[in-house]
């Protein structure tokens, strides 16, 4: 779970980050405001989206006069900011967030990962901030330092000193310095974070250590262990399909291909969609519907699933283990009865009771594509989609 700037500067502040004075306002009008409370003469306007790279995307302005400060943030708000981490859809703006501008000598980067080959919490730095840290790997690899955390011990100071000094961290401001290691450490830590990314860390012309921007993000998971994080999920940066399917206990990814899938575990998700790709299609989503597959459960899936435009063809994969198939079956008949879709759907059933669930399917009456292993279904809906699209295609043109 991703949160604002804003947001994740408030939460490293508590923990001894230093961060500059702000505020955050929700018009133009209001952002003018904060300017002249925050007082002096040159501000930061930055766009809240849920992603990075806004400066190159005009989501951070300089701003030296309230006319300024206006103009910048009424271009902000209502927009769809794209930058290279939003996808072409960009990401609305909706807050800014208003900073008395710092000046600074030095920018570094910050991160806090997680390392799965060491099983333990990264620390990724860079005198080089500023830049991604994508760029950085690849301009400037010589300049990232690399440290993995002793978990049993936590941050070491000494180790935050080392971290400090191999980026040429002048000794009058270590202290600042491994305050603020330590600071990101215990909120990731404190707060199941996946990550904690400050970039650019600052120093400032009057000696400070500075987190002038600040990124963090949550294990979705453990999120019901800290209610205050919890609140701060923002639905207006999320894809709706996704956010409308965790309000239904659905499981959903959305993607970009037309075959929309209903399976059942996400291990079995995972292997649907490879085998639509494998039979020359792209899937429209990932989809786990969980253990139950109820008739209510299907008919949501069904709704969020077809709720995509892109959708032009639908593959059903249930195996049913402590599920039985003509439960699911049942649950498939009643979905597609209530809410008729205008595209193909191929159902694949295998486990318990799967004769009967065929039977059941096959009674129906309606126009349902069975199939009877992975590859076939895959296949199936595949041929279904291009057939369908085809004729769609005919029919426009007559
Ligand atoms: P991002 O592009 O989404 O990562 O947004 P940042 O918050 O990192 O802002 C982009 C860039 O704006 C930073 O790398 C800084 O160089 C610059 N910037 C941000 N805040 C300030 C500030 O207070 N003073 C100055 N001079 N530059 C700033
Ligand atoms: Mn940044």
């Amino acid at each position: 779970m991703d949160i604002h700037e804003y947001q994740a500067k408030e939460i490293l502040a508590r923990f001894g980050v230093a961060v500059p004075q702000g505020a955050l306002a929700y018009s133009p009008e209001q952002a003018a405001y904060r300017a002249r409370e925050l007082g002096g003469d040159r501000w930061i306007v930055k766009a809240q989206v849920h992603a990075g790279g806004r400066g190159k995307a005009g989501g951070v302005k300089l701003c030296e006069s309230e006319h300024e400060i206006l103009d910048s943030a009424s271009d902000m708000f209502g927009q769809k900011l794209v930058t290279h981490q939003t996808g072409p859809e960009g990401k609305g703006v909706y807050r800014v967030y208003v900073e008395g501008a710092v000046a600074f000598n030095r920018e570094i980067y910050l991160g806090f990962v997680l390392d799965r080959t060491s099983q333990r919490v990264m620390i990724v730095a860079s005198s080089q901030g500023g830049m991604e840290i994508e760029e950085i790997s690849a301009q400037r690899p010589e300049s990232i330092v690399r440290s993995t955390v002793e978990p049993a011990v936590g941050l070491q100071d000494f180790q935050a000193r080392e971290i400090a000094f191999a980026l040429g961290i002048p000794a009058k401001l270590m202290q600042q310095m491994t305050r603020t290691l330590q600071g990101c450490y215990r909120a990731f830590t404190e707060l199941d974070a996946t990550m904690v990314e400050i970039n650019p860390l600052v120093i400032t012309a009057d000696d400070r250590v500075l987190a002038l921007d600040a990124k963090m993000t949550f294990d979705g998971n453990a999120v019901f262990r800290h209610p205050h994080i919890a609140e701060l999920r923002d639905k207006s940066q999320e894809d709706p399909r996704e956010s409308r399917a965790a309000d239904r206990g659905l499981n959903y990814i959305g993607l970009t291909g037309n075959i929309g899938c209903i399976v059942n575990g996400a291990g079995l998700a995972m292997a649907t969609m490879d085998t639509i790709k494998l039979a020359g299609g792209e899937p429209a989503n990932f989809l786990d519907i969980g253990g139950g597959a109820t008739p209510e459960r299907v008919a949501k899936a069904f709704r969020l699933v077809m709720s995509d435009d892109n959708v032009q063809a639908i593959l059903v994969n249930i195996f049913a283990g402590i599920n039985r198939c003509d439960w699911v079956a049942e649950g498939v008949v009643q979905a597609l009865k209530a809410n008729p879709v205008d595209v193909p759907v191929i159902v694949r059933l295998a486990g318990t009771n799967v004769e009967e669930g065929q039977k059941i399917l096959a009674k129906s009456g309606l126009p349902i594509i069975r199939a009877n292993s992975l590859i076939e279904a895959a296949e199936r809906a595949v041929t279904a989609w291009k057939n369908d699209v085809a004729q769609n295609t005919k029919m426009r043109a007559v």
